[in-house]
């Protein structure tokens, strides 16, 4: 059995295809034992979000109905305020001495990474997995390039052989799918066709029951 855990963090505001499938893609580019979305309370880095967490809870829950095989970790809700993600795989790697943990990010996310609080020791709790996203290319900062030049690993063995400590760089299919661009099409009411290939039925018909997002 793999001992690498995987923690997919976001808003899923809403959650969306891109989201789902690369999940799905990761566990079997990295034969983890596992992946968890880890939906925050509220990113450091947004100003609001854009549905109450209760309507986001029960997109995730709806979302993932169909898909057992990801699971859902509701700390950083029930902790409330800003998710600082540093706090949360210090309590990760805390509850889970013998696994290896591996945060999951997009591309644009890791671009800003010397934004998040504590990012330094990010790695002293984890693996940092990055995932293209179409449309953002790496733009690192100088400091940023310098802390990864002795992490960065191309091999999926090292985040099987050690515990912690390697940014890894994960090739999946891309997926042109954004929670901020589905909010825009939902607010000016163009519902289909493209929207129910980029979000599962479920939620759809949730968010336009709900008129969530100004659908
Ligand atoms: P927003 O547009 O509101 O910023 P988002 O679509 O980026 O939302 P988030 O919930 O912020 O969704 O994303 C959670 C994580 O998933 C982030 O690390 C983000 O980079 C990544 N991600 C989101 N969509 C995709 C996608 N289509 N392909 C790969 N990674 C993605």
């Amino acid at each position: 059995m793999s001992k690498l855990k995987l923690f997919f963090g976001g808003s899923f505001d809403p959650i969306h295809n891109g989201h789902i499938l690369s999940a799905q893609q990761l566990v079997e580019a990295t034969q983890a034992a596992d992946i968890t979305l880890l939906p925050n309370a509220l990113s450091p880095l947004k100003q609001q979000q854009h549905c109450s967490t209760e309507h986001r809870r029960q997109l995730l829950e709806l979302a993932l109905a169909d898909y057992p095989e990801l699971l859902l970790d509701w700390r950083e809700v029930e902790r409330g305020g800003r998710s600082y993600t540093c706090e949360t795989l210090q309590e990760l790697a805390a509850q889970y001495p013998q696994q290896h943990i591996g945060f999951v990010m997009g591309l644009d996310s890791f671009n800003q990474l010397d934004h998040w609080r504590d990012w330094q020791k990010l790695c002293d709790y984890a693996h940092l997995l990055v995932i293209a996203r179409p449309g953002y290319q790496p733009a690192l900062s100088q400091m940023l390039k310098a802390w990864l030049a002795d992490k960065q690993s191309h091999q999926v063995a090292d985040l099987h052989q050690l515990a912690r400590g390697k940014v890894y760089f994960c090739q999946l299919q891309p997926m042109p799918i954004s929670s901020t661009q589905l909010r825009k099409q939902l607010a000016t009411h163009s519902l289909e066709p493209e929207l129910s290939s980029q979000l599962p039925g479920a939620v759809l018909e949730y968010i336009i029951e709900h008129k969530l997002y100004g659908a």
